[in-house]
């Protein structure tokens, strides 16, 4: 047994929710990747992601604490229903390869949604396995947003395993951060992955795609938005909510105050292509509403 196991399951604190024991499970076996059920994604979608990820290796300022980039990513088949990413303990990344899958479907929902009802609607049916692109789709668009779902994620799992834990390169499940002190660290990284991905010039309807999908997945599997905080993650609707507000205080007065990726000190934090999102971004109370009323029509 490793001295995580040992720590998890029969340390000083001995009870740990479910929740927590599936992510050390998870965690371990990821960073073990000689675990005989995982097996490394296609070439080309590693290199969709490699491409991703070099392009927010650039942004990491001195401004978000960041000494070093991250070593490497490696994209690896996800369980049945997995789609995640963990920050290992040298830095790296993994990355489930359906996080690209599905970060293609959400894309493609956010941008063939002419307002936030449909908006609402397409991603639960992405969440049901039923999404299907309509013909009026707008593909480049899609794409766009796609890109920027997976530079939100990897730039979540940068600022984990780099600007969090710098001294020791691990991640907070690792450094054996529970509760809050965990919760804290994930918004945080959620905050570090939009910085990092909006620096490198990816819409901020990446972390937006992202975080309205893991709500409505939240609903759509019956489980309560409404619930308090429980495990190892801020609950999906805090998560929106943190990422709405972040987005909403920035877009009009910061401007970028280090230089890097393709942009330069100086500039307004985002630029006017990534403010055209803006528009069609909903409130988190306008994608409750949805949520509830779609409900009511779709039992
Ligand atoms: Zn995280």
């Amino acid at each position: 047994m490793s001295t995580l196991q040992r720590r998890a399951f029969v340390g000083r604190r001995p009870v740990y929710t479910h929740s927590e024991r599936a992510a050390i499970a998870r965690e371990t076996a990821m960073t073990m990747l000689k675990d005989p059920n995982v097996h490394l994604s296609s070439p080309e979608i590693q290199a969709r992601v490699d491409s991703v990820h070099a392009s927010l290796v650039k942004p990491l300022g001195k401004e978000l604490g960041i000494r070093r980039p991250t070593p490497g990513i490696a994209v690896i088949e996800g369980g049945e229903g997995a789609h995640g990413a963990s920050a290992l303990p040298n830095g790296s990344i993994v990355v489930h390869r359906q996080v690209v899958d599905l970060a293609d479907r959400i894309g493609a929902a956010i941008a063939s949604s002419r307002d936030e009802k449909e908006m609402i609607g397409n991603l639960k049916d992405v969440a049901r396995g039923r999404f299907v692109a309509p013909a009026h789709l707008d593909r480049t668009r899609a794409q766009e947003y796609a890109k920027a779902t997976v530079a939100f994620v990897i730039g979540h799992e940068m600022t984990h395993g780099v600007r969090q834990d710098g001294a020791t390169g691990q991640a907070p499940i690792r450094k054996g951060m529970w509760g809050r002190a965990k919760r804290a660290a994930e918004t945080a990284s959620d905050a570090g992955g939009l910085e990092l991905a909006t620096r490198a010039g990816y819409s901020p309807m990446g972390q937006v795609g992202w975080s309205l999908y893991q709500m409505v997945e939240t609903a759509v599997h019956g489980r309560d938005l409404d619930a308090k905080q429980q495990g190892s993650h801020p609950t999906p609707l805090a998560r929106y909510t943190f990422a709405y507000r972040y987005l909403d205080n920035r877009k009009d007065t910061s401007r970028i105050t280090n230089e890097g990726g393709s942009r330069q000190a100086g500039e307004p934090f985002f630029s006017a292509a990534q403010k055209s999102a803006f528009a069609s971004i909903p409130s988190p109370e306008a994608v409750r509403k949805q949520l509830k009323e779609l409900d009511r029509k779709t039992p």
